[in-house]
């Protein structure tokens, strides 16, 4: 619908309306509680992950290098709750991380760049002793991009927005299944397995339905809906994943494995990947 409407306003208008349709299902989805996860922190040796929820089902993500204090944020939305979190932290905020141009990720840059004084654009760039390469990830938009961060003596982490989810992927709003397959199989399932997998949104519950509708034997699957049940519960983010248990879990990094080709009843990996894309497009957890 918000696409649609978009050809016919002027972008500053479509930008308020888009900003006040996101705020108010996230008030509707999340009620007092103000949130829909708790805020989090992921201490990965010298490297600190910060769970920041925002909207009725996203997560923005500090990342800070413990030893020089420098920061950057992945898709600030909500620059006020960013800028927080880095004065709570006492860290130094200098880069803006956005993997895709859809207002629920990008729509906070433009207040938060005005604060701080960079913004990253090449594709090798560091965040203190924090390396980091991006992923050109084209499908779900024709922009996205994943960040692979590294730093000697830690596992590598990686910042996937809206193509990889936990036990799920992102729409394929502007490209094909060879895309997804190239940046789910070829790309970041090449990652090392410890890989620590954080996604844009909180959709883990309602991915591992779908999991099981197309896998319904498979035993890691019942055993991480059991667990993130009882994450959701208590209201803890079930990010981050690893790249090896979605390699265990994920149909749409499965679909190589026999059992997920039989259910799309197709042979090769990119027609079961378009298949159970469109499948799960209509499917209702
Ligand atoms: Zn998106």
């Amino acid at each position: 619908m918000l696409s649609f409407i978009s050809n016919y306003l002027p972008n500053t208008v479509f930008q308020s309306l888009t900003a006040a349709y996101f705020r108010v299902s996230a008030l509707r989805q999340n009620g007092l509680r103000g949130s829909h996860s708790s805020q989090e922190t992921i201490q990965l040796n010298k490297m600190k992950v910060t769970i920041l929820p925002a909207l009725s089902d996203n997560y923005m993500y500090l990342i800070s290098d413990e030893n020089t204090k420098q920061a950057a944020v992945v898709d600030p939305v909500e620059p006020e709750t960013v800028l927080k979190a880095v004065r709570d932290e006492g860290v130094n905020l200098t880069k803006v991380l956005t993997t895709h141009h859809h207002w629920d990720h990008a729509g906070g840059n433009e207040e938060l760049v005005k604060k701080i004084s960079k913004r990253s654009s090449s594709d090798r760039f560091s965040i203190g002793d924090i390396n980091v390469e991006c992923l050109f990830t084209p499908c779900h938009t024709s922009g996205h991009i994943c960040y692979y961060l590294t730093a000697p003596g830690q596992p590598p982490a990686v910042f996937t927005g809206d193509t990889l989810f936990i036990a799920g992927c992102g729409r394929f709003f502007e490209g094909t299944a060879e895309q997804m397959y190239s940046a789910l199989v070829e790309k970041l399932g090449n990652l090392p397995d410890n890989t620590r997998v954080f996604c844009g949104h909180e959709y883990t519950l309602q991915n591992l339905k779908f999991a099981r509708f197309v896998e319904k034997e498979n035993p890691e699957i019942l055993k991480k809906i059991t667990w993130a049940q009882e994450m959701r519960k208590q209201g803890i983010p079930t990010v981050p994943s690893t790249i090896g248990d979605e390699k265990k879990v994920n149909p749409f990094m499965r679909v190589m494995m026999g059992t997920v080709q039989s259910h799309a009843s197709c042979s090769d990996p990119i027609s079961t990947m378009q298949s159970i894309r469109r499948e799960k497009d209509n499917f209702k957890a």
